[in-house]
């Protein structure tokens, strides 16, 4: 794909951590006027050091203190920041930009609430299940929303308590403004080459797709990948030092790692065509490379497993046929996929896992906050004449039309996932069709939905709530998008 093409040219600013500017009204920021300015455990020079951000970083206002700010950073660390390079504004509304001197000290001023959907929800000190639950809250408990990262919410409850809340288990009513706020962590800027700006170490290991490369420095760095004539190449503006010995990681693919005369460029070969992918960390001082043999590496892929239980009043179980419900099916899939895409080195996100809240909108708006490179909604076909069956795979990219500008794109993904779906179920080619679906419609990635099988169809419903089966349609869907990620580039 052409954007996956320019993605590898541009260079990713990997030390911008915006707190959200898209958020509710009357939000409070702190905004960086200084290039580069220190974040401090407390309000002076002499406080530790907790990194560094740049010139139009915005960050949560927590308090004031005598010439410094109190903010809190997009990993929810609190911080200080002097106010001789940063000023206070005050977002009236998103896309106002006039500034206003807040009138009181609440922190962050009047932010978004969201409402807990399910009952006994973890509380966790970080976003993600690894982190330990500090609460657990009860359905219809009102809760502060602060930040939003890779599928967490940053909340603040009633009694001040600050923690991380997996999205599926909150429900938000117009979720998109929150989610939008990832977004503006993905930052490109260009990047002048023979800059060296500082050094990093790298150490390798093995990874399910190959070779990983962490790169580690005391400070954020920039860099960008390419493909040259023998291989890939990682160029950075800081100077890299370790170990260029891949022989223990053959399996990888990579036959050998070498390094520029200046140290600022890794340079992977090997036998097979290799792929690239880089994954900066939230403060920009670590970037973990995967190098393989795989099209995926690298490349951001949202899997929506279609329909689920809403929060509130109504639930969506899809077709309910010969004893399943096709919402149980498609998130079994769904799971199996995103395992198996992240197993070949991509980095798939799944829009719910669960209970859920958000609706056919949200989820297209949750690809497109994610910048995602594909988005693939799983289903499972239903008819009233029972014996209907097979296999189809729909885009929508009318020519024509602004969204038909990438249409050859989005109709080859739908081929591609069709064809390695038939060949694997050997269920009867239906073919790749063009409808009008919101998820489809609404996403500006290449995306499509895939109708497996009929769940209507007593033999096609066995297949489908057959584990292996559903291993089998995730392993096709996979194999699928990685032909059309290997023909896009
Ligand atoms: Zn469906």
């Amino acid at each position: 794909m052409k954007k996956i093409a320019l993605l590898v040219l541009a260079l990713i600013l990997i030390l911008s951590f915006a707190a959200g500017t898209a958020l509710a009204a009357d939000v409070t920021y702190v905004k960086v006027t200084g290039s580069v300015v220190n974040l401090r455990s407390g309000p002076g020079t002499s406080y530790d050091k907790l990194g560094s951000v740049t010139k139009d970083t915005q960050l949560v206002w927590l308090s004031t203190g005598d010439g410094w700010y109190q903010v809190k950073t997009s990993s929810g660390q609190k911080a200080w920041i002097s106010a001789t390079y940063s000023e206070l504004v005050s977002v009236a509304d998103p896309g106002s930009s006039t500034p206003q001197t807040p009138s009181s000290s609440t922190p962050s001023g009047s932010a978004k609430t969201a409402l807990v959907n399910t009952n006994s929800s973890n509380v966790r000190s970080g976003p993600s299940t690894s982190y330990s639950s500090l609460t657990k809250l009860s359905a219809g408990t009102e809760v502060t929303v602060l930040y939003f990262s890779d599928g967490w919410y940053q909340v603040r409850l009633a009694d001040g308590t600050e923690g991380w809340i997996s999205a599926s288990l909150l429900d938000l009513g117009n979720s998109g403004s929150i989610l939008v706020a990832e977004k503006e962590r993905r930052q490109t800027v260009r990047f002048t080459h023979g800059q060296v700006c500082g050094s990093g170490k790298y150490a390798l290991s093995s990874g399910t797709a190959g070779l990983i490369v962490k790169i580690q420095s005391s400070e954020p760095f920039l860099y960008e990948i390419a493909r040259t004539s023998k291989g890939m190449a990682f160029y950075t503006d800081i100077s890299l030092s370790g170990e260029t010995n891949v022989s223990s990681y053959r399996a990888s693919g990579v036959s050998s790692l070498s390094q520029t005369d200046n140290k600022t460029a890794l340079l992977f070969s090997g036998s097979q065509k290799l792929y690239l992918g880089a994954v900066p960390s939230a403060d920009g001082c670590t970037v973990t490379l995967t190098v393989g043999t795989s099209p995926l590496i690298g490349h951001r892929i949202v899997v929506d497993p279609g329909h689920g239980s809403y929060a509130g009043s109504s639930t969506d179980p899809g077709a309910v046929q010969n004893g399943l419900s096709e919402r149980d099916i498609n998130m079994a899939i769904g799971r199996a996929l995103l395992y198996k895409l992240n197993a070949a080195g991509a980095d798939a996100r799944l829009t719910h896992d669960g209970p859920t809240s958000l609706d056919l909108y949200d989820r297209a708006w949750f690809a497109n906050a994610l910048e995602a490179d594909a988005f693939v909604s799983v289903h499972c076909n239903s008819a009233t004449n029972n014996t209907a069956n097979g296999s189809s795979t729909y885009f929508y990219a009318p020519a024509g039309n602004t969204m038909g500008w990438n249409r050859s794109e989005h109709q080859l993904l739908a081929k591609e996932v069709q064809s390695e779906l038939v060949a694997a179920l050997a269920s009867r080619n239906i073919g790749v069709k063009e409808e009008r679906f919101v998820v489809i419609r609404e996403t500006d990635m290449p995306s499509i939905l895939v109708e497996t099988l009929f769940i209507s169809n007593p033999s096609e419903a066995a297949v489908l709530s057959d584990p292996d089966s559903q291993q089998q349609i995730a392993a096709a869907i996979r194999d699928g998008m990685a032909n059309w990620f290997a023909a896009m580039e």
